[in-house]
């Protein structure tokens, strides 16, 4: 039972002396005031019980306080908790071998930070000293973080300041399918196809051929002949679980290497198996990065981050010194090292596929029977549900109305995340944890056709009834 401070004292300390900003990015009108979390499940201090369907932006791996994660932390804690790298301690040793046999060659040099902004800000530097070059590219919609120097990398409105961030990098548009100017174009071969359900042969669209035009573009017009590199998430996590056409980061990666640019894959979100069918979500496009960047569920909740790159550009990085007091401190790498056996013990990256696959099953019936359910999408457990005015225009589902379906799935008992520039996707990534059983897949489904219909009428009362089909209600 929950006995400490009371709702109403944390909301002015929140106000007063706690990056009130973070006040205005609550999703919900009343805040949630969460105390305790098991697994999927997370309390709040009324001891109400949540589903967590968005594991802190995917980050719990393996489920809230996972007793084996919880038990290498505490034992690491009553040995050793800090000493600087001048020394060497063997959880750090330990961990870079094992993270490293995760990768294929020649991905085999780690580099631990405390988050993701951190390995982000480590690999913009790496790839410019190691290529001598200084324009990067990022995807239009993304978030890499928010230091002054990946605020440059993140092209996400509700993301910048107006202040000279990230000097040298220059966004490209984004391979939407779904929002973009050639959203829901068909397979060259096949015209009754659309781009991800797309398996012909020769696996080439022609939105992918828009969109690689689109890169050639900027190469041509907005940076120098040579690049430092190319940003890219495996699926956008941030902008709403965005998926790109099949080959395109293939093409995009041969291009960027033209260039001489290096490829680095952002796997701070579909990384650790989330996406169910590979343990990193760049396996599932075919290509090998020239660095992969991680956080998130490299720690299962506890602030940790990763570079890992190849031994040549490790060697242009050695010129200099590179030190960080907390990357790789003997308690995160204890933790990190007990969420990779935790993974596997599980079943974690099977556990995403089985339960991604049912639940975005589920959810694509679900969008071919309301018109306000505009895409489903995703791999795994990384899922986005694009809500839109109607399937015609796919206008953005405005916000009062997304706050209504945010809402009753807290009322009724399931956090769900926010995703999309306009606000748009509901996110789900759920922590992967064994008891997140077939039994809560189907209360899921049942929760959200009950949203559906609730938000349907809404919109209707809203006065935009005009889309909607009888069926609806
Ligand atoms: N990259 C991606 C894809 C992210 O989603 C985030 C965080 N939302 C970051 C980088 C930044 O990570 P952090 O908040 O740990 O700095």
């Amino acid at each position: 039972e929950y006995t400490g401070m009371s709702k109403e004292r944390m909301v002015e300390i929140r106000q007063q002396n706690c990056n009130p900003m973070t006040m205005k990015v609550t999703y919900y009108k009343k805040p949630v005031f969460i105390h305790q979390g098991h697994m999927q499940w997370l309390w709040d201090v009324d001891g109400r019980r949540y589903l967590d369907l968005f594991a802190g932006v995917a980050t719990v791996s393996v489920g809230h306080c996972h007793p084996k994660v919880t038990a290498a932390a505490e034992k690491q804690l009553r040995r050793l908790w800090h000493t600087t790298n001048i020394y060497v301690h063997p959880p750090l040793h330990e961990y870079c071998e094992k993270l490293a046999s995760y990768f294929p060659d020649p991905l085999k040099v780690i580099y631990l930070t405390n988050s993701g902004s951190e390995a982000n800000d480590l690999a913009m530097l790496m790839a410019r000293l190691h290529t001598g070059n200084f324009d990067i590219i990022t995807f239009r919609g993304s978030y890499h973080g928010g230091s002054p120097q990946t605020m440059g990398l993140t092209s996400n409105a509700a993301y910048k300041y107006p202040i000279a961030n990230g000097l040298g990098c220059t966004n490209t548009m984004c391979p939407d399918v779904f929002r973009g100017p050639w959203g829901g174009s068909h397979c060259r071969d096949s015209p009754v196809q659309t781009i991800r359900e797309c398996s012909c042969a020769q696996g080439h669209c022609m939105a992918n051929d828009q969109y690689i035009g689109q890169l050639k573009e900027t190469f041509d017009t907005s940076v120098p002949s040579r690049i430092a590199a190319f940003f890219a998430e495996p699926i956008q996590g941030v902008g709403g679980a965005v998926q790109y056409p099949k080959t395109y980061l293939k093409e995009a990666y041969k291009l960027v290497r033209e260039r001489g640019g290096l490829c680095i894959a952002d796997e701070v979100q579909t990384g650790f198996g989330r996406t169910g069918s590979h343990f990193w979500g760049f396996q599932g496009h075919d290509v090998i990065p020239d660095m992969v960047t991680m956080a998130k569920g490299i720690g299962n909740g506890y602030p940790m981050g990763a570079v890992v790159t190849t031994p040549e550009i490790a060697a242009s990085f050695a010129k200099g010194v590179h030190f960080n007091t907390f990357g790789g401190n003997p308690v995160a790498c204890a933790i990190a090292s007990s969420v990779l056996d935790t993974i596997k013990e599980d079943g974690a990256q099977q556990i995403s596929l089985n339960v991604g696959t049912y639940l975005m099953t589920e959810l694509a019936k679900l969008r071919d029977k309301y018109e306000i359910i505009g895409d489903v999408r995703g791999k795994g457990l990384q899922i986005g549900v694009e809500m839109v005015k109607d399937k015609a225009s796919r206008h953005p589902l405005p916000p009062e109305a997304m706050s209504e379906i945010f809402e009753d799935m807290k009322d009724m008992g399931v956090l769900i995340g926010k995703g999309g520039v306009y606000g748009q996707v509901m996110a789900l990534a759920p922590c992967r944890s064994v008891l997140f059983s077939w039994r809560v897949v189907a209360t899921l489904q049942a929760t959200t056709s009950q949203v559906r219909f609730h938000t349907t009428s809404l919109w209707t009362h809203a006065g935009f009834g005009g889309g909607l089909t009888n069926d609806t209600f």
